[in-house]
């Protein structure tokens, strides 16, 4: 038996005489009055189907060719051939078809009509099946593949931070709990939850960012990255939030806040460029079929220089703006993603960076600026999402980071490896969080954060 050749690469090399065998699902079948069909096979190895010609005279035409359906498996062996219609060199002529799976047309979900989103997240099983999802999962595979030749090439170091942690990254209250407590039945005394009596004899929870252990390492190893899932257990139901969403978090030791802002940039440009270069057929479909913008965006993107603004200056051009937004603006409130994407879309219209948060909403670890009122943090902020990337500089000045601690009433025992951290070789340090899926929507364009990660955890909702 012949051993099985990707369409991508028939596609993309095949030529007119190569005896091959193909593998995959049929997309549809058409048969033709002189007593033969055309199936489309598709692997998912690309976009592209192969089309296959079956001819009346195959020993299975009759019983099972002539039966097969949209989502049936097979294997096809035959010889390329010049393929009349346009858009492809080859076709494949059949000379036997092997049907792995039926697929039954009165109860297989995906039929030829276009589907919704909504529709296609409750069949998340056969999904990837279509157009679209296969589109997504070989630009998210590809995009994981540039960020670590991005960060490999600088010789960053790929970090395995913990899933499972005993701190909370920021104090947030967002966090899931980790246990085996027979739930109708935990362990108290004096009324209180005994942790001690469970699994790690301490409370534990699933990670929402593997920031500080990144720092750790950052520390002795100079420049480090971690890729791995995060959780937050934020009951937004938003277009832009995950309960379970993966993110990239660079951390540089003797780097300051504009070494990070640099390094930002560069790598937004770097996997831009990755995905023109490397994702074309897939970008076009988004272009033609999600967005008709998505190719043009991201070229602009590579070529532009990005908007930089501090904190103070965003408020200024917002309470000027005469927009009536839904939260007000006011200097020591949060910028909201309505706010971010007026900035990006309607006053620059271009990635914007944001600096110098006020101290009171950002993270005890930020670097104090000078002025004591504001932080060295940065957001980056793109057309139609809003924040893709937040990081900041790390307070590295032990007494000042004690304060900040205290001041967000954290407890001082937890963090004590922090602060140790800047008691012994302490020096100043950077990083930054890219939210993968953030990423992927405003590469692809699609809309909803639940249709670019293969099994979408949200409030409520945990089918698959
Ligand atoms: P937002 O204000 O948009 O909720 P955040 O400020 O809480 O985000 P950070 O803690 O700075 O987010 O996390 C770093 C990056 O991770 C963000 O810039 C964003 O791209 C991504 N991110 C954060 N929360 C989520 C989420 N719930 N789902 C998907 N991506 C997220
Ligand atoms: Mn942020």
């Amino acid at each position: 038996m012949l051993p099985r050749t990707r369409i991508a690469q028939v596609l993309q090399s095949g030529v007119v005489g190569d005896k091959i065998a193909v593998m995959g699902w049929v997309r549809t079948k058409r048969d033709s009055k002189g007593g033969f069909s055309f199936l489309e096979v598709n692997d998912g190895s690309c976009m592209s189907n192969l089309q296959v010609i079956a001819e009346k005279g195959l020993p299975n035409y009759e019983s099972e060719v002539m039966k097969l359906q949209t989502g049936c498996s097979v294997r096809v062996s035959g010889t390329l051939v010049a393929s009349p219609g346009k858009g492809q060199k080859v076709e494949l002529k059949g000379e036997e078809i092997h049907v792995y799976g039926w697929a039954d047309p009165d109860t297989y979900p995906l039929q030829k009509k276009r589907h919704s989103f909504e529709f296609l997240r409750t069949i998340a099983h056969l999904r990837p099946r279509t157009n679209t999802f296969g589109a997504v999962a070989r630009v998210r595979n590809s995009l994981s593949h540039a960020i670590h030749t991005f960060f490999q090439e600088r010789g960053f170091l790929y970090l395995h931070t913990p899933i499972i942690t005993g701190s909370d990254c920021e104090g947030a209250g967002e966090m899931f709990r980790v246990t085996t407590f027979d739930l109708q039945n935990v362990p108290r005394t004096d009324g209180s939850v005994d942790y001690g009596k469970d699994f790690f004899g301490s409370p534990a929870n699933l990670t929402v960012s593997g920031q500080l252990e990144a720092e750790i390492y950052a520390l002795s190893m100079g420049d480090v990255y971690t890729f791995g899932p995060t959780f937050r257990a934020e009951n937004s139901n938003t277009s832009r939030h995950l309960a379970e969403f993966w993110m990239v978090e660079p951390e540089m030791a003797f780097c300051d806040l504009d070494g990070d802002i640099e390094l930002a940039k560069s790598f937004l440009k770097f996997l831009f460029r990755h995905v023109l270069s490397n994702c074309r057929e897939d970008m076009e479909f988004f272009n033609k079929f999600i967005d008709s913008t998505a190719i043009k965006t991201l070229e602009d993107l590579v070529e532009q220089d990005f908007e930089h603004i501090t904190y103070t200056e965003a408020v200024d051009i917002l309470t000027r703006s005469g927009e009536s937004f839904e939260f007000p603006v006011k200097w020591g409130t949060d910028i909201q993603s309505e706010h971010e994407r007026y900035l990006c879309e309607k006053v620059f219209r271009k990635p914007v960076v944001l600096t110098d948060f006020p101290r009171e909403i950002k993270a005890f670890y930020m670097k104090c600026n000078e002025d004591g009122k504001t932080v060295r943090a940065m957001d980056v902020l793109v057309p139609r999402i809003g924040e893709i990337i937040g990081g900041s500089q790390r307070e590295d000045d032990y007494e000042t980071l004690r304060r900040r601690i205290e001041e967000s009433n954290l407890s001082l025992e937890a963090y004590w490896w922090y602060l140790d951290l800047r008691k012994f070789g302490s020096a100043p340090h950077a990083g930054f969080g890219l939210g993968f899926e953030r990423l992927l929507q405003f590469v692809t364009g699609m809309a909803n954060i639940r249709d670019v990660i293969p099994f979408p955890r949200t409030p409520g909702n945990l089918s698959f």
